[in-house]
């Protein structure tokens, strides 16, 4: 079977995209969007210029991926601690604390409400 494609692709070098600062998102006084010197991908090369989308998109899908696997990493960590023990108890006691203070919040809005 016979491949077209090198083996070995070499990762283009990129830099945050200047003009978004690497956020892929434009901001202008009445709105915003997409950046369109970086196609929103907050990268471009290391000339500045934006990348073809077939070199753009392996780094891109790379990127997804090591998120994918850092989030994973976070949610096994949040299994681990909630086998913890006391975790489960501490996390209990501060909802409470949160749905007290919710409460109490309530009560006072409903209170300056009535004029009292
Ligand atoms: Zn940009």
């Amino acid at each position: 079977m016979a491949k077209s494609k090198p083996l070995h692709w070499q990762e283009p070098e990129t830099i945050n995209c200047p003009q978004c600062n690497g956020s892929g998102e434009w901001r202008g006084m009445f709105g915003s969007g997409p950046c369109a010197m970086c196609d929103g991908t907050g990268l471009v090369g290391e000339d500045g210029e934006a990348l073809p989308p077939h070199e753009i998109q392996p780094i891109l899908r790379r990127q997804r991926d090591r998120l994918a696997q850092e989030l994973e990493g976070a949610r096994q960590h949040y299994r681990q601690l909630l086998h913890t023990p006391g975790v489960r108890e501490a996390l209990a006691a501060a909802n409470e604390r949160q749905q007290e203070r919710q409460r109490e919040d309530d009560m006072a809005f409903r209170k300056r409400l009535r004029g009292g």
